[in-house]
């Protein structure tokens, strides 16, 4: 069944937005990404309305996001909310074992040479096997992944799209939504969240539970409530709710997730 949020008032909510894939499209390089001018003005024009309470909520490092979304330096949770920069601009992050992490960086890049064509990636508090380019080596990452995890025997496995990454901090991308919505400018306010993968869901599940808005953009099974297509349907969102007088949108494109 499909149907169009009734009303939303950039006044009263708190937003939300993964970067790849709701963003951004991806792409095979994950450094080769781009917001487009629409998004920047967008995430601007909604951050004005929404008296700040906007939040990036990646898996990516919030070096790499404030380098794409540069100069525009919104609050925002990496690698998962394993780091976080709150809304006055204080950084935190999650203290990971640095011998564990340097271990289990140089592991995945030996797999990573061994196999042409995925990518070897180490942030903060994780490290990760993409493999956007050679898909047919899902298995092979996957397996390769669940051996380090028990030959580490510390860290846990999540999937991506095109992406397995091994994570050494508990949190998810629901506990930084929850960490936002407990302060100014977030608080008492109505989320509302844009994901597109599986980290996602952990997310979707926290703003149905404070009576949210959740959108899962893209096909497939999610908790989310409603659904967008693609990066360009969320283009067209961002336009439709942030340029109408007062923050308002009596009419958007939003569809409910059957
Ligand atoms: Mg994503």
């Amino acid at each position: 069944m499909m149907s169009e949020i009734p009303h939303l008032d950039c006044g009263q909510a708190a937003f939300f937005f993964d970067f790849d894939g709701v963003l951004a499209p991806i792409v095979d390089d994950p450094l080769g990404v781009s917001v487009s001018p629409i998004i920047r003005q967008g995430l601007r024009d909604i951050h004005n309305r929404a008296g700040g309470a906007v939040a990036i909520i990646s898996g990516r490092e919030l070096a790499q996001i404030d380098r794409f979304l540069a100069p525009l330096e919104l609050p925002a949770a990496g690698i998962h909310g394993a780091e976080r920069r709150r809304p006055d601009g204080r950084f935190e992050h999650d203290e990971i074992d640095a011998a564990i992490l340097k271990h289990a960086g140089e592991r995945v890049m030996a797999f990573t040479s061994r196999h042409e064509g995925t990518l070897a990636e180490t942030k903060n508090a994780s490290v990760a096997v993409h493999f956007r380019k050679r898909p047919d080596l899902e298995a092979a990452a996957q397996e390769f992944m669940r051996d380090l995890v028990a030959e580490l025997g510390h860290g846990k496995l999540v999937s991506g799209k095109m992406v397995v990454e091994l994570k050494f901090s508990d949190r998810t991308k629901g506990d930084a939504i929850l960490h936002f919505m407990e302060a100014d400018p977030f608080s008492g306010r109505r989320p509302v969240f844009f994901g597109d993968d599986i980290t996602d869901e952990d997310g979707f599940q926290i703003v149905n539970s404070m009576d949210g808005i959740s959108v899962k953009v893209g096909s497939g099974e999610t908790r989310a409530r409603y659904r967008l297509d693609d990066t360009s349907a969320v283009e067209s969102w961002f336009t439709t709710v942030c340029r109408h007088p007062r923050g308002e949108a009596s009419h958007n494109n939003l569809g409910r997730a059957s």
